[in-house]
């Protein structure tokens, strides 16, 4: 097969839709739902995008097992090259979406980049976790992933919650596999997938009583008992009054597998406690934090190329503390993209000589991206208040008897009201809108709890050498004694 086209895509989507329930609605065809089926369109938009003459040559790359072009989201880099033809296509892919899709399939693409890499970990299923990588990339397909547990009673660990497959645990094993039960969070673009991957990911430590629930898969998203329960969806919206949600919604949803067969191929980790507490060895995050800053880079330059034009528009770009907001994305944008070149430049190979990104730059984007994107937001209100508020309900008041009070009072200094209209509107979605908050919750949450996460990764597994080694030097300087020697008149 190799690398997909949109109608490829969809048509493969379509014949295997996934169990989708929005409300009390069940989704046949999420490639035809209106709240479903623009932002299929979308991630169609990306598949054809990797066949375009002027960018194949660092989209795809030939498959070592069938020779046919495939997704470099799979290129396992050798050489800092490779490294820098994976950075072009996840930015040309980012670009596409304005950023505004974190899960778009280079994100587990670039993580089972890792896992292929890093298979050896996975102990006696290391060769099912290279052919499952195998399989993904020659027929390109896309895959969302659940890790964390439902929100039940975090105080408790997974065997003690009030029903034992509140979390998604082993009910059996039989011949053909692993009969699993319980519900995983959250599926972001699930309803879009070919496949689900899953494995646990929590602020606990497994122990033995968590056995049960110690299990990494991978299965089809139409495997008989899996169904899909998505939050509100903002597709099916119009596109002048809702230009981002009505065609970027990714949805989250829960994921429910009800004595779901995983059968053996699949089954990566089974009832490994202890394994999946190692989890972290595997780097992914090194591939995945290149992937993620890549595609933050891209949101911060859209919404700085917004909050530009925008205080143009009606001249507040004239007042310093204007500019000073708009200066602080713009610092965002920079030091993001100082890290994910940072990450690149030192890469070090791993025993098979697979580059690895170094993975500290790229977690000290995402310690501060969860951080920076509230902020970004925040400022985005601060500079266009009122305005964003400032536009007519919807694009038929154009087409009504109001359409000359519109041209009058809501034109702008430096444009027409439709021009006003059009970008505003944009920037209501992102700062104001529920798509807007969805977007807000993400950055925040996407890469675990914010707080947990900066404990571990700039504290817990820190490497503190280097800032000891610069105390150190200045505290070996002097003495008690030079200061006494130095009080008392004598030599220091
Ligand atoms: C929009 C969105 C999209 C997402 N997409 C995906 C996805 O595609 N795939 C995926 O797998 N996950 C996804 N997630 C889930 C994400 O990984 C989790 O939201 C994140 O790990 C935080 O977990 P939680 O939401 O269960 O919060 P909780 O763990 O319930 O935390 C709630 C609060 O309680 C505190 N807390 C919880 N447990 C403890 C503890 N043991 N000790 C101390 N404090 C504690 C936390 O610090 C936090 O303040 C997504 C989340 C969001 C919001």
């Amino acid at each position: 097969m190799g690398a997909r086209t949109g109608k490829e895509y969809l048509e493969r989507l379509s014949r295997h839709s996934p169990e989708v329930w929005i409300g009390g609605e069940r989704i046949t065809d999420v490639t035809k739902h209106p709240a479903t089926a623009p932002a299929a369109r979308e991630l169609a938009r990306l598949y054809d995008l990797q066949h375009r003459d002027d960018v194949r040559d660092f989209m795809l790359f030939p498959s070592p097992t069938t020779g046919e072009p495939v997704s470099t989201q799979f290129l396992l880099p050798r050489t800092h090259e490779d490294l820098l033809k994976r950075r072009k296509m996840h930015k040309l892919w980012a670009d596409a979406t304005f950023g505004l899709m974190g899960r778009t399939t280079d994100f587990i693409g670039a993580m089972l980049t890792a896992w292929c890499a890093s298979a050896r970990f996975f102990g006696e299923s290391a060769d099912r976790v290279r052919a499952y990588f195998a399989y993904v990339r020659d027929n390109d397909l896309f895959l969302t992933h659940a890790l964390a547990d439902p929100p039940v009673d975090r105080s408790k660990p997974p065997h003690a919650q009030p029903d034992p497959f509140t979390y998604l645990g082993v009910v059996r094993e039989t011949e053909d596999g692993l009969i699993v039960r319980g519900a995983k969070m959250l599926a972001t673009a699930g309803p879009y997938a070919d496949e689900i991957l899953v494995w646990p990911f929590s602020l606990r430590r497994y122990t033995p009583e968590d056995a049960r629930y110690a299990i990494a898969f991978a299965i089809p998203t139409d495997s008989p008992g899996l169904r899909f329960i998505c939050r509100e969806p903002y597709g099916g919206t119009d596109i002048f009054d809702h230009p981002l949600g009505s065609r970027f919604d990714e949805m989250d949803a829960v994921a429910v597998f009800d004595d779901v067969l995983v059968p053996w191929e699949r089954v990566f980790i089974n009832q490994d406690w202890e394994r999946v507490n190692r989890i972290w060895e595997i780097n992914s995050n090194a591939f995945t934090g290149h992937q993620t800053s890549i595609r933050l880079l891209s949101k911060l330059q859209f919404i700085a190329g917004l909050a530009y034009r925008g205080t143009q528009m009606v001249q507040t770009d004239q007042f310093p503390h204007v500019r000073d907001a708009i200066g602080e994305i713009t610092t965002y944008i920079e030091l993001t993209k100082a890290a994910i070149i940072a990450s690149e430049t030192e890469a070090q190979p791993n025993e098979d000589g697979i580059l690895f990104p170094n993975v500290r730059p790229l977690f000290a984007i995402r310690n501060s991206g969860n951080r920076w994107y509230p902020r970004v937001r925040e400022l985005l209100q601060l500079i266009f208040a009122g305005s964003l508020l400032y536009t007519p309900a919807r694009a038929d008041a154009f087409a009504s008897p109001i359409r000359e009070d519109i041209d009058k009072y809501m034109r702008a200094a430096e444009a027409s009201a439709e021009e006003r209209a059009k970008l505003f509107k944009v920037a209501y979605d992102l700062a104001v809108s529920s798509f807007g908050g969805r977007h807000e919750l993400y950055e925040r949450f996407y890469a675990g709890d914010p707080m947990f996460l900066r404990i571990n990764t700039q504290y817990l597994l820190y490497d503190f050498s280097e800032p000891l080694k610069l105390l150190d030097d200045l505290l070996s300087s002097y003495s008690l004694q030079d200061a006494l020697n130095q009080l008392r008149g004598g030599v220091a």
